[in-house]
């Protein structure tokens, strides 16, 4: 499929032409017909398959379309996000694909100015990118208007759920026009989600990418059993074997991230640590550095890691185990982007056994074990499917791992 089978409208097509975008993402060909259906949608998709131009692109062609056309700039597509960075990321987004269209947008959100934001709202925008609280000030303070929204979308529900937005959002669902579109994106169709989306549209349809599509189809998943006291070690002999330009670590704790920090530089490898106790600064410093491949290695908590945009992420290394399985996708998530090939890589020692069945049970298939050679665990990690590790046929990508070099002879 490519961008003309969509039937979006030339302005838009010509921005994605802009942004060398060559044919839609397996997210973007399964929503945006959907969407121009006017159906409601529940879809999985996390960060990184193109799920924000999934719902964007099909918006602005219905804001636009001469039939049902409105004068002025009248607020007809709600967007809410969790996060600030998002808000203004997705805003982005619609600015860079409305941009030969006469369409406005703004993104509101807390920690900035409330006036500057009321300011652009009374000039009018046509679609409005959102955090919870904020809007709802908005909304009390009278400066934002919803009787006119005709698709609501809420973007990565599931973590607004995480953060407790629940009751926000359902203060501002009952605000808006009960005639609209239903849109709701998330990493994962949380038993907490369904209900949520049940609530918002008894006629969603379900979309779902996250078994066959961007996860699963070109990122190849696996799990090297280590003992927990020689984690730090093993990463440094893949580092050092596979030839990796650079590659995203995952770490449970702080502390564990700097500590492995410390690790990797010792060895003369250049890391840096993100993390909740380091400033907003030091966090963007970290980013830049490891975006212009001045450091290989940023190790990262999962809550540091949200929201940021690295481009092109060929390995993602869970040094250890998330404890909250729907945390691995979010983490993958990393790699694999608009459909390159991806490696998600887990160090499973034996104590993280039953974190990795959770983990399992939601990507519903069993990941390969892999054992390195020289780091063989004395406390042996379960296969976790007999049947299926005893008939595993290694893909050959995982043959040299076991013949790699055993540092302890
Ligand atoms: P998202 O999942 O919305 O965070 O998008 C991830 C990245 O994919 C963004 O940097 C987009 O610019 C990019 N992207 C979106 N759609 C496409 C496409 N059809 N082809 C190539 N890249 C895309």
């Amino acid at each position: 499929m490519n961008f003309d089978d969509l039937k979006l409208s030339d302005p838009i097509v010509r921005s994605l032409k802009d942004q060398k975008y060559d044919k839609p993402t397996p997210i973007q060909a399964e929503v945006i017909p959907a969407i121009l259906n006017n159906s409601d949608v529940m879809a999985a998709a996390q960060t990184g398959t193109g799920k924000t131009a999934a719902f964007v692109l099909p918006i602005l062609h219905k804001l636009s379309d001469p039939k049902n056309a409105f004068k002025g700039h009248q607020l007809r597509a709600l967007i809410i996000t969790p996060t600030r960075e998002l808000a203004a990321q997705v805003n982005e987004n619609v600015n860079t694909y409305s941009k030969y269209l006469g369409t406005r947008s703004t993104a509101v959100y807390g920690g900035a100015r409330i006036h500057n934001q009321q300011l652009k709202l009374r000039k009018g925008v046509d679609v409005l990118v959102a955090t919870p609280g904020r809007l709802l000030d908005l909304y009390n303070q009278k400066s934002v208007n919803f009787k006119n929204i005709e698709i609501l979308v809420l973007d990565e529900a599931d973590q607004m759920l995480d953060m407790g937005f629940i009751h926000d959002i359902k203060k501002i669902v009952g605000l808006l026009p009960e005639r609209r579109q239903n849109l709701m994106f998330t990493a994962t169709f949380s038993n907490s989600f369904r209900a949520l989306a049940k609530e918002l549209s008894e006629r969603a349809i379900e979309i779902s990418v996250t078994t066959d599509g961007e996860t699963g189809a070109n990122i190849e998943h696996y799990v090297h059993p280590v003992d927990k006291s020689r984690k730090a070690e093993l990463l440094i002999e893949l580092i050092e074997t596979e030839g990796w330009s650079q590659a995203l670590v995952f770490t449970r704790t702080k502390h564990g991230a700097d500590r492995l920090q410390k690790q990797l530089d010792k060895v003369g490898i250049k890391a840096q640590a993100i993390h909740g106790n380091k400033t907003q600064n030091n966090r963007m410093k970290a980013l830049e550095a490891f975006k212009n491949n001045k450091t290989k290695i940023l190790v990262a908590t999962d809550v540091a890691a949200r929201g940021i945009d690295i481009k092109k992420m060929s390995q993602v290394i869970n040094f250890d185990v998330p404890t909250v399985a729907k945390d691995y996708i979010h983490r993958i998530g990393r790699t694999g982007r608009g459909g390159d090939e991806g490696k998600a890589i887990t160090l499973v020692s034996s104590d993280e056994f039953r974190l990795l069945k959770d983990i399992e049970k939601l990507l519903n298939q069993t990941l390969p074990r892999v054992e390195v050679a020289g780091f063989e665990p004395i406390e042996v990690v379960p296969s976790g499917d007999k049947k299926k590790k005893k008939n595993f046929n290694p893909r050959a990508g995982f043959n040299h791992r076991t013949r790699s070099k055993n540092r302890k002879g």
